[in-house]
């Protein structure tokens, strides 16, 4: 029979997170279990944006403390296991004077919680992202602390030191159950046999909702797929992530290290489609809108085109925190997009949350899943990558 002390559900970024921020506060014998590969879920599928610049207070605060830790983690020893934090930016464009008054009111609200989001002219664009063409646009919003940071590097540096603390990672074992003992929670029974735990962590992505609902623990969240592709490779261009606000779908693009062009586009979809329903009007769709911008982009050759989920939660905030009726189990899931980003900060929450009781931000504690059952949402209109 194996034991740990903490079991952690999942190895995408909220999984290897925790256990990195448990791991550094001393706690001994931690488990990650994964069904697959290192992400594998939508970790490995996501677009690398990182960005403070959100619409509640909640996210805003948050992720300026995760970009804290993406800059202290990049100089420290994930930096040296090859994890980076890309600070160039980025840049909301409006194209509507409602939107341009937005723009205003939210770099208050920024400003106001210390992120130093500005209006920029379009002399600043340019200089910015050269390649633009900026008929009709009316304001753009930059926000100088977002940047990027590639989904593979990150994985493979956490993966490096979680070996070197001596955590342990069993890839190819599926949790088929999480097993209870009145209001505790014992172990979990996986596909290759049962594993008692003091404590346990859902940061299963996708998968949370299905391992939770036999506990009676209903996360209202829906899987929703989300596409992205991958330009061929260009000479650096330019830093930012652009964002076309006014565009439904708010179409973005962003450089990528290699020099291809990551661009994503929400288009209609239904949850929990499967991940192998590819769009391929999805190209077309998503590059079009960016055409006006960059006409160039009218000849691109897509390298790759893929599909993952959205975790998505009614209020389009994450749900953190220990699960009521449960003494020892705790979730890091529903990011609606936004959990890569986030990566950071939900491990230092949810390590705070398992060895003080609490996290230091109250904001996080805004975030358990009882909201929901309270009525007690949180809004959110800035929902992409
Ligand atoms: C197209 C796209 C673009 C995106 N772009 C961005 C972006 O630019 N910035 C950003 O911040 N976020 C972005 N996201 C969202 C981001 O990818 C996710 O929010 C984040 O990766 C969630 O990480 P996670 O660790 O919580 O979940 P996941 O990475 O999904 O990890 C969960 C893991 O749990 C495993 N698992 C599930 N069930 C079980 C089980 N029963 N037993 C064992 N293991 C199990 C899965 O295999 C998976 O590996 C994007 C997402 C998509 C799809």
């Amino acid at each position: 029979m194996i034991k740990a002390n903490v079991l952690i559900i999942g190895g995408g970024i909220s999984g290897l997170s925790i256990a990195y921020s448990l791991a550094r506060r001393d706690v001994e014998d931690i488990i990650i279990v994964e069904k697959s590969y290192l992400g594998a879920g939508s970790t490995g599928r996501c677009a690398s944006g990182i960005r403070a610049s959100f619409t509640s207070e909640e996210h805003v605060v948050l992720m300026k403390h995760s970009i804290e830790l993406w800059r202290e983690y990049s100089r420290e020893e994930l930096g040296r296991y090859g994890l980076y934090y890309d600070q160039g930016g980025y840049i909301w464009i409006a194209s509507r004077d409602e939107t341009a008054e937005m723009f205003e009111k939210l770099v208050k609200l920024h400003n106001s919680l210390g992120v130093p989001t500005r209006i920029i002219d379009l002399d600043e664009l340019k200089e910015r992202v050269p390649p633009i063409r900026i008929n009709g646009i009316v304001s753009v919003m930059f926000d100088p602390t977002a940047g990027k940071s590639h989904p593979f590097d990150t994985l493979f540096a956490f993966y490096r030191a979680l070996k070197s603390r001596g955590v342990r990672i069993e890839t190819r074992t599926k949790v088929k159950r999480i097993l209870t003992r009145s209001e505790r929670i014992v172990g979990v029974e996986t596909s290759k046999g049962v594993i008692e735990a003091n404590t346990v962590v859902v940061a299963a992505g996708s998968g949370s909702r299905d391992l939770l609902k036999p506990l009676g623990v209903e996360l209202p969240i829906k899987n929703m797929p989300r596409h992205v592709m991958l330009t061929e490779a260009y000479r650096p261009a330019f830093k930012p992530l652009v964002i076309d606000w006014d565009t439904p779908g708010v179409p973005y693009i962003v450089q990528t290290k290699g020099g291809g062009f990551f661009i994503g586009r929400d288009i209609d979809e239904e949850p929990e489609l499967s991940l192998y329903s590819q769009r391929i009007d999805f190209m077309a769709k998503a590059v079009k809108p960016l055409v006006r911008f960059f006409p160039w982009l009218r000849n691109t050759r897509i390298l790759r085109y893929w599909m993952g989920y959205y975790i998505t939660t009614p209020d389009h905030h994450p749900i953190y925190g220990p699960v009521k009726n449960y003494e020892n189990l705790y979730i890091a899931t529903g990011y609606s997009g936004h959990g890569y980003m986030m990566g950071p900060i939900t491990g230092e929450i949810i390590a705070e949350w398992i060895v003080n009781g609490r996290p230091h931000l109250p904001q996080a504690e805004k975030l358990v899943l009882e909201r929901f059952e309270k009525g007690k949402l949180i809004k959110e209109l800035a929902v992409v990558g």
